[in-house]
């Protein structure tokens, strides 16, 4: 047996080097126990208390649910309007109280979670209504609308500098989207295409190339931020 720090040969016997004091290991001979070095008991869960809330929420969100179901069942057994309800109450429930569920909610998973149930939910309208607008009005709005919103806060949430083009680019996209609902709503519901789009277009694209200009050049920015203090 060597000492683990100066390597001098040590006796079978010894507790301690005699060269430089440092402490013999010997597994086979029983210890006191001590103290552990770490808690018996196990840290306290703080994400079982945000779960209950959930639970509480979700049946307090339930229970309206049940008492329009109970109060538009027709005599004949049948339902009349209760799937707007239980649809309303539905889209709601996920954008505000789902994300509660869990620890660390990635906000770009529940915003395409949450566009995907305001899609569904207009589907359902249309196809109860027999209104034809979902295919080629309410579908295309929803997903330009997500397509803007979600790639602006992703960009956001992954990039850490660049914030002022991300901003400028989504003012911008907004634009361009408000030209697009012009044509589907003319296309839709044969109104006939007049342009007004274009001018909130045009607000909006000089607003945003303000902001991607301010976000070049770093002299702009600093003097705009010594005029007005932020
Ligand atoms: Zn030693």
């Amino acid at each position: 047996m060597y000492c683990i720090k100066c390597g001098v040969k040590l006796e079978d016997t010894e507790k301690k080097c005699p060269l430089c004091g440092t402490v013999v290991y010997h597994p086979e001979l029983t210890r006191a126990p001590a103290e552990p070095l770490y808690p018996a008991q196990k840290m306290p869960q703080y994400g079982s208390e945000k779960r209950a809330v959930s639970g509480i929420l979700l049946l307090l969100f339930l229970i309206p649910m049940l008492l329009s179901c109970v109060s538009d069942l027709q005599p004949d057994g049948k339902l009349d309007w209760f799937g707007y309800v239980a649809g309303g109450l539905t889209v709601t429930y996920v954008i505000v109280f789902l994300p509660l569920w869990f620890q660390k909610p990635n906000p770009v998973v529940f915003l395409g979670i949450d566009f995907a149930a305001v899609a569904l939910f207009l589907a359902y309208i249309d196809w109860q209504t027999q209104g034809g607008w979902f295919w080629g009005f309410g579908l295309p709005v929803t997903l330009g609308v997500a397509a803007v919103i979600c790639t602006m806060v992703a960009l956001l949430h992954y990039l850490r500098r660049g914030k002022l083009f991300v901003y400028g680019g989504a003012i911008m996209g907004f634009g361009v989207l408000v030209l697009i609902i012009e044509w589907l709503l003319s296309r839709t519901f044969q109104i006939p295409f007049v342009g007004w789009s274009f001018y909130p277009m045009v607000v909006v694209c000089l607003l945003g190339g303000c902001l991607i200009y301010l976000a070049i050049h770093r002299s702009a920015r600093e003097a705009l931020q010594r005029k007005l203090f932020f």
